[in-house]
């Protein structure tokens, strides 16, 4: 334990006790010089200052998560105290963890502090497969890393330190209801009172999505003010750049952007960047709104205020000029460099629009064209107190229009058509209420009744049959994966447990099922024996962008549609079992990142998408492969195998399922 008082001043103890490595951008003793503005959020968080929570509305490159960084050494070495950081995402919080704490603890010496590091490295070996949590023991204190998905089923220890990073990066799930990740983790700090320290901070999603930004506004909403080297007088820099008469410009020739320049809003001359830093130093933070509480504070900052060396007044008008006019990348640009959550306007495709693809066949029939089909089906738990409830409590919950169906436990269904050239036929959409913990009632007995009384069949006009080839049931995080087991034990032979994952990447010589057609470094899906089961993990992401892509390919007044185009049955949408079905679809709004979010709107039918998708691609690609092996097996060799594409299967398919004058223009 440190003998001498605890510095008053993070910022001062940071600049006397951290040193940058080689390789960083700053190396040497830390300078706040760049990033005057940061000094406030650090001292907020010493024990002598009356702040206890604080709030930051950022934008990339301004100098927050190392302004949390130096939070979190100064409580280490100075004051050890019980100290928990939070990342919104597993992913973000394994980056921070390697790429920002190892690096700070050694460059402010505090290595030695730490009693054993033995069960809590990085490394590969530690990794545990559910939530990752890491901790750092030190005399007198501890720093814990968690993710917003593990907040909830911590051990509640009290803690003192709470830093809440890229809080709006948390899966949408944890951000409301009863047990959301903020009041969850908030709740841990109550011990300690007024001595408590919070910091969030993150980039802004969206208005409707955003964690921070409704902090922020309950804060004293914080901007930084610069003054003019010209006329002296004091003025945030706005964000927004050709806006009024003040504020980032930039001079063009011959089409090149050649420099970019601020407009003082008082004498209107021209600011270059090159004063950043005696403006900022010159700066002070000053509040525009009461806060709800005088101990909470409320900051936001945009990319203009980027140390000199990272993000320039020109780059970041470079950037405002490539993403005006275009919504996606303006959203990019309004919560990367201008700090700001985005209005959400037209980044998921309307459900209104998506009515037009509906056709005019019946569902639960067969249009000419599909040439396959596939199931995809989402379990859903429910709320807890419902997940043993019984067949005659359902109909009574059911009957009253008061309540809620989403409450329930139940399997959503999606059965798919799949045809060439990615057109796609949504044949049925279904929901079974009833338990889903059991593979031998509720929901799962209901699905086995109805495949019964159907035989799984589905009839074309003509009377020609389909029946699925391959089912995916969601697992959720694996605890349901055993009762999927136990269904397919039933005597259900195509029928997989599946998990979805964002994105995921190919591992070193990773192979995966007709490896030999794609060689793409991204993965769709990919397949794992455990024991003797088998489980696929999807690229839920990589389907969802595909999903919308081909939600836009609009219906043309032609019996056969164009390539990419999903049809749906003329039920879709109406009232009734299928009145919401479009609005599942389009539940989840895209992100500039290429990630998605479905906020608080129901997306069961996005999810049987997903998986009846990746379910058909499963399928050609296992048929392919395995009809490669063949010919390969009588005497062909690789080279001639490899002649047999997806192309040749499908259109061995169309012949089969007597699809010729359905698809003549595409064979042509
Ligand atoms: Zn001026």
């Amino acid at each position: 334990m440190p003998s001498e008082p605890p510095s008053p001043s993070i910022s001062d103890f940071v600049e006397s006790n951290r040193l940058m490595p080689p390789g960083t951008p700053f190396p040497g003793l830390v300078d706040l010089s760049l990033t005057p503005y940061a000094r406030e959020w650090m001292d907020n968080m010493a024990p002598y200052s009356g702040i206890q929570h604080q709030a930051i509305l950022k934008a990339a490159q301004v100098a927050a998560t190392f302004a949390i960084e130096n939070i979190i050494g100064y409580w280490m070495k100075e004051l050890p105290a019980a100290i928990m950081y939070m990342s919104g995402s597993r992913e973000l919080l394994e980056e921070w963890g390697t790429k920002r704490l190892e690096p700070m603890i050694d460059s402010m010496g505090i290595r030695d502090l730490i009693i054993s590091q033995a069960e809590q490295t990085f490394s590969k070996s530690s990794r545990r497969t559910g939530d990752k949590m890491y901790s750092k023991q030190f005399i007198g204190g501890f720093l814990k890393l968690v993710s917003a998905q593990a907040a909830a089923s911590q051990r509640s220890d009290s803690i003192r330190v709470l830093i809440r990073d890229e809080t709006d990066s948390a899966p949408a799930e944890l951000k409301t209801g009863e047990g959301d990740y903020m009041t969850v983790s908030a709740a841990r700090t109550k011990f300690f009172g007024e001595r408590k320290k919070i910091t969030d901070l993150s980039t802004p999603t969206t208005y409707d999505q955003s964690v921070i930004f409704p902090l922020y506004e309950n804060g004293d909403r914080r901007e930084y003010r610069v003054p003019c080297p010209l006329c002296g007088k004091y003025q945030p820099l706005y964000w927004l750049p050709e806006e009024g008469n003040f504020g980032l410009r930039a001079d063009t020739t011959a089409g090149m952007i050649i420099s970019a320049y601020y407009l003082c809003d008082y004498c209107h001359d021209a600011i270059f960047d090159t004063k950043k830093r005696d403006m900022f130093n010159a700066g002070k933070w000053e509040p525009t709104a009461e806060s709800e509480s005088k101990p909470f504070r409320s900051y936001q900052i945009n990319s203009l205020y980027s140390p000199p060396g990272t993000v320039s007044w020109l780059n970041y008008y470079n950037e405002w000029k490539v993403s005006k006019g275009k919504p996606e990348k303006m959203r990019g640009f309004t919560n990367l460099y201008g700090g700001w959550p985005f209005r959400e306007q037209g980044f998921r495709p309307k459900a209104e629009k998506i009515l037009e693809l509906r056709g005019t066949y019946k569902a639960g029939t067969v249009p000419s064209g599909v040439l396959f089909l596939t199931i995809g089906a989402d379990v859903q738990s429910g709320k807890v107190k419902h997940s043993e409830i019984t067949e005659s409590e359902i109909k009574e919950f059911l009957a009253d229009p008061k309540n809620n169906p989403d409450e329930l436990p139940r399997i959503e269904m999606e059965i798919l058509g799949v045809g060439a050239g990615y057109r796609t036929w949504s044949i049925d959409y279904k929901v079974f209420y009833g338990r889903v913990d059991n593979a031998y009632s509720g929901a799962w007995e209901k699905i086995y009744k109805w495949a019964e009384d159907t035989n799984m069949e589905f009839y074309r006009a003509d009377g020609f049959m389909f029946y699925p080839k391959l089912m995916f049931f969601d697992s959720g995080d694996g605890n349901l994966r055993s009762v999927v087991y136990q269904f397919t034990g039933r005597g259900w032979s195509a029928c997989y447990p599946i998990k979805g994952q964002g994105e995921m990447k190919r591992q070193k010589n990773e192979k995966v099922i007709g490896d030999e057609i794609s060689e793409l470094d991204a993965l769709q899906f990919r397949h794992n024996t455990i024991g003797d089961q088998v489980l696929y993990t999807i690229a839920t992401n990589y389907y969802k962008r595909h999903i919308y892509n081909n939600l836009n390919t609009k219906r043309i007044n032609a019996r056969v549609q164009n390539p990419g185009f999903c049809d749906f049955p003329r039920e879709y949408g109406k009232a009734g079992p299928y009145e919401n079905y479009f609005k599942m679809l389009t539940a989840e709004e895209q992100l500039l990142n290429q990630t998605f979010h479905a906020g608080s709107r129901r997306n069961e039918a996005l999810d049987c998408r997903v998986y009846s998708l990746c379910a058909s691609d499963v399928w050609l690609r296992s048929n392919v492969a395995q009809l490669r092996r063949e010919y390969v097996s009588k005497g062909a060799t690789k080279k001639e195998a490899e002649k047999f594409t997806t192309a040749t299967f499908l259109a061995a398919l169309i012949v089969q399922t007597k699809n010729q004058e359905y698809y003549k223009n595409d064979l042509n």
